[in-house]
């Protein structure tokens, strides 16, 4: 039997519930090409350091020849795979996906690599990321008598690439094809018989990173990061560049640039917060940048106080910088229970109220009557925070001082992230000053924006930063800006 979450109404109740005051990742990919290993128990390990990317649903498709395999559903990828599952997945070739759902609901029909027929043989493909041309794309596709089985934007880019070869192309001119009727956010990994292609939107929003295994001959690997290279023991070669795709077959890897106009704009949401910190990016760990983050953040807005932690996990390095820069003791106010998970029982009344409570726990003794820095990586809607500040003072905090390692979230985003509506952004509608009285908080100091783009060491140009700014790199057609946009709304 295959372990699974029953998706019922107590599901959608309890999501609710247990919603995350975070924007919450799109999905992680993986891909291999190894005709002398085990793919599919590869793949899981991949997908199963990608985890923290997508808890929702994960699947693995590998190709034996002309033939897929294919095995998918909700729930975490340990709860998705067990060894007998994984041996009925022969192949030289893997891709793999694990998901959060940014676009259709979450449908065990929704869950990747999505596998479609083409003239050549199948494909599957897994995407991180969001397209805002779905509406065109799914009258184009519609027109063009393609049944959409789905819901999500991964599905039409699929169907794009099968109506690209079977018009007469080779994978490769079909695939490019495709992706120049595409925009928006996509780094996809793509299986097909004869090989698989790693590709990156002409911003390279979504990260795609590319790894060696030891063998001879040489084998690539593609992960969304480089943590998903780490635990099979792949060694990092280096990123797929924005704008273009790479080809692993036999031969080993070609590379293609097929968009000559690529403008780099990293989602700076995932050096923050999202992707995990022992990721590599621009050759250092996000650890040591989040660490710089909250050096930044000590010097630009400093406060008096005893002790100073992070609101575990992705606070942490953060909280360390301030400790160094500010000499303020770094310390744990706060425990997290690990091995939290999404709860089908409903917590009884009190119990809510006390919320913050089933995942973190204040330290009493640490806590009392000490002037505390809390940090964080970033507030969303600001629901945790101020429980989270609640639960401090209750613990006997005699004052309590919070700093944000990023700047206020005013705008939502529309390539992957699932940031909700603007109406639910916290920052969009209230100042820094409201929000320090409606989170009960002392003081609160964000991260100027300059600050979070300087600390990446890199071209602050080359980072897509739109939530903060709502300056979006791809434009936004109408229909969809208005789906999300509260200034939007209110003109129409
Ligand atoms: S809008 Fe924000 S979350 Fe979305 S891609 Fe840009 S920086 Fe990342």
């Amino acid at each position: 039997m295959i372990p699974h979450h029953p998706v019922t109404l107590d599901q959608s109740i309890n999501s609710h519930e247990n919603h995350h005051d975070k924007p919450e990742e799109a999905c992680g990919v993986f891909g291999i090409y190894a005709p002398e290993k085990d793919v599919a128990k590869l793949t899981y390990f991949g997908l199963y350091a990608l985890q923290h990317r997508g808890q929702e649903s994960a699947g693995i498709a590998t190709f034996e020849g002309k033939h897929v395999h294919l095995h998918k559903d909700m729930g975490l990828v340990s709860q998705v795979f067990n060894e007998s599952i994984l041996e009925d997945l022969p192949g030289n070739i893997a891709v793999g996906h694990t998901r959060y759902s940014t676009t259709g609901s979450s449908r065990k029909v929704n869950a990747q690599p999505a596998v479609v027929d083409t003239r050549l043989g199948k494909l599957a493909l897994a995407h991180n990321g969001n397209l805002v041309n779905t509406i065109q794309l799914r009258e184009e596709l519609l027109k063009s008598n393609f049944n959409l089985v789905t819901s999500t934007d991964s599905e039409m880019i699929a169907y794009v690439i099968a109506e690209e070869v079977n018009a007469g192309a080779e994978w490769l001119e079909g695939s490019i094809r495709a992706f120049h009727r595409c925009q928006g956010a996509f780094s996809l990994v793509i299986g097909t018989p004869d090989g698989v292609m790693g590709v990156r939107d002409p911003n390279g929003i979504r990260p795609l990173v590319i790894g060696t295994l030891d063998s001879s001959p040489v084998r690539y690997v593609l992960a969304s990061e480089t943590c998903g290279l780490d635990i099979i023991g792949a060694e990092y070669l280096r990123d797929v560049e924005p704008g273009e795709l790479v080809w692993i077959t036999e031969n080993g890897l070609a590379s293609f640039p097929w968009n000559q106009q690529p403008q780099r704009k990293l989602c700076i949401f995932e050096m923050i917060y999202f992707a995990r910190p022992d990721s590599l990016m621009h050759n250092e760990t996000l650890y040591s940048y989040r660490m710089r983050l909250g050096r930044r953040l000590a010097e630009e807005s400093p406060i008096e106080a005893d002790i100073v932690f992070g609101v575990p996990d992705s606070g942490i390095p953060a909280a360390i910088g301030f400790s160094q820069t500010s000499g303020i003791a770094y310390g744990e106010g706060l425990i997290k229970n690990r091995y939290v998970g999404r709860t089908f029982i409903q917590p009884t009344q009190s119990m809510r109220e006390t919320g913050i409570k089933m995942k973190l726990n204040p330290l009493k003794d640490v806590l009392f009557s000490k002037r505390v820095v809390i940090i964080d990586d970033s507030i969303v809607r600001g629901t945790t925070s101020r429980k989270l500040v609640k639960a401090l003072r209750d613990a006997g905090a005699a004052e309590v001082h919070m700093r944000i390692s990023s700047p206020p979230v005013t705008h939502p985003c529309f390539y992957g992230i699932d940031t909700d509506t603007q109406d639910q952004l916290i920052a969009a509608t209230k100042s820094v000053a409201e929000i320090t009285r409606q989170l009960e908080v002392d003081t609160l100091a964000y991260l100027s924006w300059e600050g979070m783009l300087v600390t990446t060491k890199e071209d602050t140009n080359s980072f897509c930063s739109a939530c903060f700014t709502g300056d979006y790199p791809v434009p936004i057609p109408e229909q969809v800006k208005r789906s999300k946009l509260i200034l939007e709304k209110a003109v129409v």
